[in-house]
């Protein structure tokens, strides 16, 4: 089967190009305001509906912050309760690692085809891509993933893999692909993925997923879905591998109470996600389940974000992906411009945190700052300041190109401001400028000709000053009102 690239990061210097072109996709902006509006829309019911919403969530923040000042307990806590059940356990410091381990499982099971359960863990390690290069067949049995891998694309949102695309587009990708009859019917789509599917199910030698929690105290791991998929995946195949972020541990089964209320709302306005299976350990009398369950759990630059307070808020994240939804920046450009398994501004935060500020330093600068992703993560994360910490950060080492201008134009700017005197000549100054400024092209001129200038002109309109300034009209109002 195609697969997808998934060397993200050679490509994370592309974004301002991605960006652009996607600004002149009117299809993929169409599709984007459309999903994205439902699924906003729907989560915006499910909250209004909780009275305690608010509350849930400082208990979710709270919680997160408790578990990850001693993530070293909870997750050896985890690890022994886990093998007590019979479940085997491997560490991965970094990708090479975890890849390393699932290909070994796989050696080992003698597995050829392997079905996969959505996960972005495992996207982050580009895992089918290594398995594939070793031989192995992995199919994606999640309804937005198989378009995804049929397509030959990476998924565009956290939660739903094929956001971008439209029902023409799906039809037309399954006829091509699989010799089927042109649909735009979703009911039909559906209906020959999962009899594709039924077939890999049953030829699989090993199922691999990822988890939404793992828990400390049972030694159990959770996993939500909608489709079903993702219990054939863990059940039918003899071998079970779950890939499992170190961050995703929680300390309490009871601690889920929390979470459980506030995942499903967010993520796709649901109050229950229709299957939540929880895995605690393999095949025994009494208990269904694979004969053989591993848990592998993975670093990858996780522990470096747990050694700063502030960047430690982005691990609390459990991937409702809410913020994308409602970001003005994602929503005109969707998740491919981004060049990164995590889009949108939670991606902007991690990906620079995970993959390093040099290789990713236009992303923290993809956002409006308008706070409407801190608004509404469900565990309090405070998107906006981490980014602009971000921005700092680039801003203090070389990377960047315009920064320099950027920072010339903001001190010239600081200047300006730092006195009502200076402010008001450099009002009055630019509207006596006004009549040139008004002449055709030149403001683009002038733009090219101020550095500072062309930097901020790039991506944004450079308008004349009003006639008439705020204060002037403050104070004629208050004139005519005496
Ligand atoms: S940052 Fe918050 S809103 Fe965004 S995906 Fe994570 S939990 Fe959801």
């Amino acid at each position: 089967m195609s697969h997808p690239a998934q060397d993200h990061s050679a490509n994370l210097e592309s974004f301002p190009e991605n960006a652009r072109r996607a600004l002149n996709d009117s299809q993929l902006r169409g599709a984007l305001r459309h999903a994205t509006g439902v699924i906003d829309e729907r989560r915006g019911q499910a909250v209004e509906r909780v009275a305690c919403w608010q509350e849930l969530r400082e208990r979710a923040k709270t919680l997160k912050a408790a578990t990850l000042e001693r993530l070293d307990h909870w997750l050896e806590l985890f690890e022994r309760n886990a093998i007590a059940r019979g479940t085997q356990v491997h560490w991965a410091r970094d990708a090479a690692e975890a890849n390393a381990i699932v290909a070994r499982l796989a050696a080992d099971a003698g597995a050829r085809t392997l079905v996969k359960s959505k996960s972005m863990t495992t996207e982050e390690i580009g895992l089918n891509q290594h398995l594939e290069e070793l031989g192995h067949r992995v199919v994606e049995t999640d309804l937005g993933e198989y378009i995804i891998q049929l397509a030959g694309e990476t998924p565009s949102h956290i939660i739903v893999p094929a956001i971008h695309k439209t029902r023409a587009e799906i039809g037309e990708l399954f006829h091509r692909t699989l010799g089927v009859k042109d649909s735009k019917d979703p009911k039909e789509l559906t209906a020959i993925a999962r009899e594709r599917l039924r077939e890999e199910f049953a030829r699989a030698d090993m199922g691999i997923s990822g988890a939404n929690f793992a828990i400390a105290e049972t030694g159990s791991f959770l996993v939500l879905e909608n489709e079903g998929n993702a219990r054939l995946c863990t059940s039918l195949p003899r071998v079970h591998v779950a890939l499992i972020g170190i961050e995703k541990v929680i300390p309490r089964l009871a601690d889920l109470e929390v979470f459980l209320r506030l995942l499903p709302r967010s993520g796709t306005g649901q109050h229950l996600t229709s299957y939540q299976t929880l895995f605690s350990g393999p095949r025994a009398a009494g208990r269904e389940g694979p004969e053989e369950l591993h848990v592998i759990l993975l670093d990858n630059g996780r522990s470096a974000m747990l050694s700063d307070s502030l960047s430690r808020q982005a691990l609390a994240c459990i991937r409702c992906g809410a913020c994308l939804n409602v970001c003005p920046v994602y929503g005109q450009i969707g998740g491919h411009a981004y060049a990164s398994v995590y889009p949108g501004p939670i991606g902007s935060v991690i990906t620079p945190m995970l993959q390093g500020v040099e290789q990713a330093h236009h992303l923290p600068f993809a956002s409006s700052l308008c706070g409407a992703c801190r608004d509404v993560c469900p565990v309090g994360i405070d998107l906006p300041a981490l980014l602009l910490k971000l921005r700092s950060k680039v801003r203090q080492g070389s990377a960047g190109s315009g920064d320099r201008e950027q920072r010339r134009a903001f001190r010239l700017w600081s200047l300006a401001m730092s006195g009502p005197r200076r402010y008001g000549l450099l009002l009055r100054a630019l509207r006596l400028a006004r009549p040139l400024l008004e002449r055709p092209g030149a403001r683009s001129r002038l733009a090219r000709w101020v550095p500072p200038l062309a930097a901020w002109t790039a991506a944004r309109e450079f308008r004349p000053p009003a006639g008439r300034s705020f204060r002037e009209l403050w104070r004629d109002q208050e004139a005519k009102d005496s």
